[in-house]
């Protein structure tokens, strides 16, 4: 008897897209990550220090004209 299952074994799944633990890339703390697209901690999350981390709007189109 084959067991179709066997096909459907769980392997380690190549893409990290899912639960696990991962390191905050922020504080370098460990955290429970819902999902690959998750490297910020809740704690870091909260501040909104980390939303702007971004330039402020650094050249909006506007260049030094000639
Ligand atoms: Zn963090």
């Amino acid at each position: 008897m084959t067991d179709p299952d066997a096909e459907y074994r769980p392997l380690t799944p190549a893409r990290g897209d899912v639960p696990a633990d991962r390191s905050c890339l922020r504080c370098a703390a460990t955290f429970w990550s819902e999902g690959f697209g998750e490297r910020i901690c809740k704690r870091c999350k909260g501040q909104a220090s980390w939303k702007s981390a971004l330039p402020p709007a650094a050249g909006g189109g506007r260049r030094s004209s000639r």
